[in-house]
C-alpha cells in the first residue's frame, strides 16, 4: 500500500499549494521513491471542463482524456508520474457517486449522510487515485485538498483524510498544512498569528500537521519560525520558510535545503537514497544565464488571465531553457488587431495563436495569421489556432470564398472547420447544433497516436509519429480538405482511421517555419525534458532574430 502525504492550505487560497505538493513529488523523486499526486476538489462542478477560464483558469488534460485542474499540470511538470482521470475528484463526482449507489439500493435502506457515505467515499477516491491494491502502485501518494482550512465544502475531505491516516496506521500518513505569514509594511513585521488560527482550526478537526509550509514574501527568520513552532507544536525544524522566488523551478531546492524531504520519510519510515536534484540546479543555471531575449507574441482572448494558458506559457518557458533564451510573451488581445490591424506583430521574433472557444476576436486572430504567413514570422497555431490557419489559407491562398468554421459561422458557403456530425451525411445536409447537447461530453478528449508524413518539419521535430492530448468539437472538414491541399498547405499528420487532420505546416520554401497542430502539445512538456515542438519553434524565432541584426 502506498504511503500519503496530505496537503492542506489555511488563511487564503492561491499560495501554490499544488507547485509545493508537486515539489515534494520532485524530491522524493529524486530519491528514488516513486510517487502520484492527487487533487480534491471540493466544488459541486463534475469536473473544470465547462466551467469559465474566468472561474478557473487552464483545464489540463490527462493522457486518458480528463478534463482535469490546472494543478495537475504542476504535478506531471514536476515529476515523472503521468496522472490519470483518477488523479483528480470533486466534491460533484464524490456525490454523483453516493447517489447513484443509493439509487441502486446499495446502501440496503439506511439514512445516507455526509459521515460515513460522503466521507467512505471520498477514501475510496483517493486509494483508487493512488492505486492501493494494484501492482503498479507508488511507494507515496500525495494527496493536495482543495479550498483553505476552514471553508464548509472542505471539511468532508478533511475528515475523510484524517480517517483514511487513522487506518492507515502509524508511519503511513504526513500531513502538510501550507500557510500565510504575511509582512505588515506599517509595523514593518512578519504576523504569525493568521498561521496559529489556521493551525487551531486544523487541530479541532484532529488534524495536527507534521510540517508547516509558510508562505511570505521574504525568508522567514529564526525566532519567527520558533514561534509558530511553539504556538503550532510543530518542531522548529519542521516550519518550513517558503519565501517568494522569480522561477518556480527553484522550489525543489529550496524545500531539500530546509531537509522537507528527510523529514517526510522520517515521518513515513521510508528508506530512500540520498537526493540528487543536479537536473533542477541546471535548470535554474540556465534561467539565470540565457544568451538572448526572445519575444513571442501570443494573440488570444483570455489576455489578462495568464493562468488560463498556464502549460502553454510554461512549455515556451521550457522551450527557452533548452534554447539557452529567455522567453518574455507578450499577451495580446485580438480585439486590438481587429480595430488597430496587424502590423505592430512585426516587432516580435514569433507569434502564436492558441486555443479559444466562441467568437469573439477570431477576425482579429485570422489577420494576425495572415501578417505572419506573409512576413515570414515564426508561427505555431494550437487547436483554435490551427483551425483559423486553415480558414486563413483557405481565403486567402485558396480562394474558398467566406470560409470559416461553423462554430463562427454556421452558414459559411465553405465550412473548412465543422462538427463531424456536419460533414460526414453523404446528401452534404449540416445537422442543426442541438441545443441540449451534453457540454460536458461531446469533445475530442484525450492522446492519440498517429502516424506522421516522412519529409516534413513535424517529421524532423517529432520522428515518425505523435502522441499528444486533444480537447476540441470541430475538426478540419474532410470534404474541403483536398482543395486547400491542392493550394499549398502541408497536412502533415492525420489520425490513422477518420483521416481527421492532426498537423498542419507550409513547406520550407513559402515560410520558414509555419506549423499548426490541433491537440495541445503544451500538456506533454516538461522542464527538464523540453518539447520538440516547442524547441523548434523557439529555434526559428532565434533564427529570426539574428538574421535581423
Ligand atoms: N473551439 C474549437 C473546438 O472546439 C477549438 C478548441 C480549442 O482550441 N481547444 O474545436
Amino acid at each position: 500500500m502506498p504511503k500519503f502525504v496530505f496537503v492542506t492550505g489555511g488563511v487564503v487560497s492561491s499560495l501554490g499549494k499544488g507547485i509545493a505538493a508537486a515539489s515534494m513529488g520532485a524530491l522524493l523523486e529524486s530519491r528514488g521513491l516513486t510517487v502520484t499526486i492527487i487533487k480534491m476538489d471540493p466544488y459541486l462542478n463534475v469536473d473544470p471542463g465547462t466551467m469559465s477560464p474566468f472561474q478557473h483558469g487552464e483545464v489540463f488534460v490527462t493522457e486518458d482524456g480528463a478534463e482535469t485542474d490546472l494543478d495537475l499540470g504542476h504535478y506531471e511538470r514536476f515529476t515523472d508520474s503521468r496522472t490519470r482521470r483518477h488523479n483528480n475528484f470533486t466534491t460533484g463526482q464524490i456525490y454523483d457517486s453516493v447517489l447513484r449507489k443509493e439509487r441502486r439500493g446499495e446502501y440496503l435502506g439506511k439514512t445516507v449522510q455526509v459521515i460515513p457515505h460522503i466521507t467512505n467515499e471520498i477514501q475510496a477516491f483517493i486509494h483508487r487515485g493512488a492505486r492501493t491494491d494494484q501492482d503498479d502502485a507508488p511507494d507515496v501518494a500525495i494527496v493536495e485538498v482543495g479550498g483553505t482550512v476552514g471553508d464548509i465544502e472542505s471539511l468532508p475531505f478533511l475528515e475523510a483524510i484524517r480517517q483514511l491516516s487513522l487506518k492507515a496506521g502509524r508511519n503511513n500518513s504526513c500531513f502538510v498544512h501550507l500557510t500565510l505569514v504575511p509582512y505588515i509594511p506599517s509595523a514593518g513585521e512578519l504576523k504569525t498569528k493568521p498561521t496559529q488560527h489556521s493551525v487551531q482550526k486544523l487541530r479541532e478537526i484532529g488534524i495536527s500537521p507534521n510540517l508547516l509550509f509558510c508562505r511570505a514574501d521574504r525568508a522567514i527568520p529564526e525566532d519567527e519560525r520558533d514561534k509558530i513552532s511553539l504556538f503550532s507544536n510543530v518542531p522548529a525544524e519542521a516550519v518550513i520558510s517558503v519565501a517568494d522566488v522569480d522561477s518556480i523551478y527553484r522550489i525543489p531546492r529550496m524545500l531539500m535545503e530546509q531537509g522537507v524531504d528527510d523529514q517526510i520519510c522520517d515521518c513515513l519510515k521510508l528508506d530512500a537514497k540520498q537526493p540528487d536534484i543536479a537536473v533542477w540546479d541546471d535548470l535554474i543555471e540556465r534561467l539565470e544565464h540565457p544568451q538572448r531575449e526572445i519575444r513571442v507574441a501570443m494573440v488570444g482572448k483570455y489576455v489578462d488571465l495568464t493562468e488560463s494558458y498556464k502549460s502553454l506559457s510554461e512549455a515556451l518557458i521550457h522551450a527557452g531553457l533548452h534554447t539557452r533564451s529567455k522567453v518574455k510573451i507578450d499577451y495580446i488581445d485580438s480585439e486590438t488587431i481587429e480595430r488597430d490591424g496587424p502590423e505592430g506583430l512585426s516587432q516580435f521574433d514569433a507569434v502564436l495563436v492558441p486555443g479559444g472557444f466562441g467568437k469573439r476576436g477570431v477576425e482579429g486572430k485570422i489577420r494576425a495569421i495572415e501578417f505572419a504567413r506573409k512576413q515570414r514570422i515564426p508561427y505555431l497555431g494550437i487547436c483554435l489556432g490551427m483551425q483559423l490557419a486553415v480558414v486563413e489559407f483557405a481565403r486567402n491562398v485558396a480562394g474558398l470564398a467566406k470560409a470559416n468554421s461553423t462554430e463562427f459561422d454556421p452558414q459559411s458557403p465553405n465550412p473548412v472547420i465543422a462538427l463531424i456530425t456536419e460533414w460526414v451525411d453523404a446528401d452534404g445536409s449540416r445537422q442543426n447544433r442541438s441545443e441540449e447537447s451534453d457540454m460536458g461530453g461531446t469533445m475530442r478528449l484525450g492522446a492519440q497516436r498517429c502516424a506522421i508524413r516522412a519529409g516534413t518539419k513535424a517529421a524532423q521535430t517529432y520522428g515518425p509519429e505523435v502522441y499528444e492530448r486533444h480537447r476540441h468539437r470541430y475538426e478540419v472538414n474532410n470534404r474541403l480538405k483536398d482543395k486547400i491541399v491542392q493550394a499549398g498547405l502541408v497536412v502533415s499528420s492525420e489520425t490513422p482511421h477518420e483521416s481527421l487532420v492532426e498537423m498542419i505546416e507550409l513547406p520550407e520554401s513559402v515560410h520558414p517555419w509555419f506549423v499548426a497542430v490541433q491537440f495541445h502539445p503544451e500538456f506533454t512538456s516538461t522542464p527538464r525534458h523540453g518539447h520538440p515542438l516547442f524547441k523548434s519553434y523557439i529555434e526559428a524565432a532565434v533564427a529570426r532574430k539574428e538574421s535581423r541584426k
